[in-house]
């Protein structure tokens, strides 16, 4: 999943960005509204992370402008403004939840996978597709009733297939997922990721459709 970051804080932004990261998640981070508003419009992103008191503009402005540009992007507000009308201020502009600085870097994971859950539709943390399934808050991935350890990259590419079950993800769309803004790129990094995925979890679950991309096959055995 591709998260984009808006915190001007050089430390706390570090923290997340490292934290995300790890949790597999691809960052762009930005310290200016502006520069987050001009990326919502050029790239895909699941969620958004959005400090309120940044250098040019004030959070709210940024989330009030992406919703009435009819963006549906899950937004998570981080805010040292613990007043309740600033809090009630963000909900009714559309933000989908917030966290009130300072704050433990495993709750803004857990309330991401909540917003980024719910933006799916979805109630639970275990993704299912057929003999596959995959626990969003551990990363532990099973198939067929057995453990398969996967590499960080694998991990978020799998997800995305997860997440998108019978739609065809595009090569460049997953290189989007997995890749974020000026991040080195082989050109065929997302096959080799899939050579490697089929290696650990046998040649049938991820299909290749010709000319377009790659999905999941709920059927495979
Ligand atoms: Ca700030």
């Amino acid at each position: 999943m591709r998260i984009l970051l808006v915190e001007d804080d050089p430390l706390l932004g570090d923290g997340i960005k490292t934290a995300l990261t790890r949790d597999a998640y691809t960052v762009d981070w930005f310290t200016k509204g502006h520069h987050a508003i001009e990326a919502v419009h050029n790239e895909s992103f699941s969620a958004m992370i959005l400090d309120l008191g940044l250098p040019d503009m004030d959070g709210m402005v940024v989330l009030e402008g992406l919703r009435k540009a009819s963006s549906s992007l899950p937004i998570l507000i981080l805010t040292a403004r613990d007043a309740v009308e600033e809090r009630i201020r963000g909900l009714d502009a559309g933000a989908d939840d917030y966290v009130l600085k300072p704050f433990n870097l495993q709750e803004l994971l857990a309330r991401l996978r909540v917003i980024t859950r719910r933006a799916e539709g979805r109630a639970s943390q275990i993704l299912t597709v057929g003999a596959l399934s995959i626990d969003e808050a551990s990363h532990n991935v099973s198939w067929q009733g057995h453990d398969v350890a996967l590499g960080r990259r694998e991990y978020a590419l799998l997800l995305e297939l997860a997440r998108h079950p019978d739609k065809v993800l595009s090569r460049p769309r997953l290189e989007s997922l997995l890749y974020g803004w000026g991040e080195e790129v082989a050109s065929n990094a997302v096959e080799v990721h899939v050579h490697h995925l089929r290696k650990k979890l046998g040649k049938s679950l991820i299909m290749t459709v010709r000319g377009i991309g790659y999905r999941l096959d709920r059927h495979a055995t």
